[in-house]
């Protein structure tokens, strides 16, 4: 039994429920969907803990099961990924970036760019909220585990894969995990 989120690719559609196996569950959605669909995460929990979050994130309710995407949903995002929530847990300002992520500003039928979003070409980035607080520029040396390479690249792959993926624009192919 496991809570899952699953996205509609180009959208800030996401879909939050439980299932025994999400990831059969995200074949059967894809199955009967013109849609595309995209796994974002899978944690743990069942019927209660679903509940808990439509409840949470009711001011975002699209219909059914579908919520629209936000800065919260992105903090739930991140910390269905265990080695992120040990992070978080060391330092709570690592939410900040998953907030951020969840957050982007992207509508539907418009070009995007996760690249310019996480490198702020447009002002400050996705990336400017944790690389003081994460990895090889974090000043306080005090826990380890959050100074590494390691630490960066756990926190990198989980807010990269909360930001809807490149559509329409002009980079060199986005970031790691675009299609
Ligand atoms: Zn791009």
């Amino acid at each position: 039994m496991a809570i899952y989120f699953i996205r509609q690719k180009g959208t800030n559609l996401v879909k939050i429920g439980w299932a025994k196996d999400p990831v059969a569950r995200m074949a059967t959605l894809q199955t009967g969907s013109p849609h595309e669909f995209e796994l974002m995460a899978v944690g743990e929990g069942g019927a209660k803990e679903e509940h808990a979050l439509h409840r949470r994130f009711a001011d975002d309710h699209v219909r059914g099961e579908w919520f629209r995407m936000s800065g919260e949903i992105g903090v739930a995002v991140a910390l269905c990924n265990p080695a992120f929530a040990r992070l978080a847990a060391l330092e709570p300002r690592l939410l900040d970036g998953a907030r951020a992520a969840g957050g982007v500003d992207h509508e539907e039928g418009r070009p995007f760019c996760a690249a310019a979003e996480w490198y702020g070409w447009k002002g400050s980035g996705v990336k400017d909220h944790v690389t003081a607080f994460v990895g090889w520029l974090r000043k306080d040396k005090s826990v380890p585990e959050l100074c590494g390479v390691e630490a960066y690249d756990i926190v990198y792959d989980v807010l990269s894969s909360i930001l809807p993926g490149c559509r329409g624009c002009n980079c060199l192919g986005g970031l790691d995990g675009d299609e």
